[in-house]
């Protein structure tokens, strides 16, 4: 693997890259993020990936899922929207054993994708499309056939090894999260605290990955700038204390506020 930069986004950074609207902007060309996640198992995962696309960066999100995951959507989240077109998808939270159809559906549409989760297994290699595929260590370890332990100590290694396989940004996930791109460059993500280990919080990060894809931010730049506003969500809504991953999606907003 050729040798290649490691680097932390400064928050300057982060700021210059958020996206803003303009006089001349409507809802549509403020970008329109595509949720494909959720499964009558695992209901809660559209809920919370929505939340995270409802951090506000783009100008309308829709929802693609059976009708009763749909109507709970809604009924929390009632800005969301039906089928239609999108500029990105999200595939995989709580998918279950949809997940493999569910990716195809969204490939087929030709345009960017964050790969979570589920929908991590059905990735063999390179997707065709631009790409930020966000697994934790144990999702990475499956992929490339390796174990958990392997990633686990050698993370920046795997992370562009993925990269790498898979033509696409590998955003790896755990106490310092590593979003690498084919080429080796690696941005690594410092702003989260232990206490962001918590069932769905990831399904948070990928929807808010989505929803900076689809206002045309770079696979690169919409992982970054996620995983960084993310880490600081939970950093702040935590306060030294215990956080659920919905108390992470609410603290998005006001990071976004702060840092524009
Ligand atoms: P997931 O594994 O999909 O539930 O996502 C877990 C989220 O928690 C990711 O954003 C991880 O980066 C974050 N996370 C996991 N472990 C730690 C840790 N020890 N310190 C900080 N963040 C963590
Ligand atoms: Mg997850």
């Amino acid at each position: 693997l050729p040798v290649a930069a490691v680097e932390a986004l400064q928050p300057g950074e982060v700021a210059a890259l958020l996206p803003r609207p303009d006089g001349a902007d409507h809802k549509y060309t403020r970008g329109v993020v595509g949720i494909r996640a959720g499964s009558n198992t695992y209901p809660g995962a559209a809920l919370l990936c929505v939340a995270g696309a409802s951090a506000g960066v783009a100008g309308m999100i829709r929802f693609v899922g059976s009708d009763a995951v749909a109507d709970r959507v809604r009924t929390v989240h009632p800005e969301v929207v039906g089928p239609g077109r999108v500029q990105a998808w999200v595939v995989g939270p709580g998918a279950d054993d949809g997940a493999a159809g569910t990716l195809r559906e969204a490939l087929a549409d030709g345009v960017p994708v964050v790969v979570d989760a589920d929908a991590l297994a059905a990735v063999d290699g390179p997707l065709g499309v631009p790409a930020v595929l966000t697994p934790h260590a144990g999702e990475l370890a499956a992929m490339l056939g390796v174990e958990r332990a392997q990633v686990e100590q050698r993370s920046l290694h795997h992370a562009r090894l993925a990269a790498a396989r898979f033509d696409a940004v590998v955003l790896l996930k755990g106490r310092h999260t590593l979003v690498a791109r084919p080429g080796g460059d690696v941005r690594v993500t410092t702003t989260g605290v232990p206490w962001l280990a918590t069932a769905g919080a990831g399904d948070v990060l990928a929807g808010l990955i989505g929803s900076l894809l689809a206002t045309g931010l770079s696979p690169w730049d919409a992982a970054s700038v996620g995983s960084w506003v993310h880490g600081a969500a939970a950093t702040r809504a935590s306060a030294g204390g215990p956080i659920v991953a919905g108390d992470v999606a609410h603290a998005l907003r006001g990071i976004l506020r702060e840092i524009h």
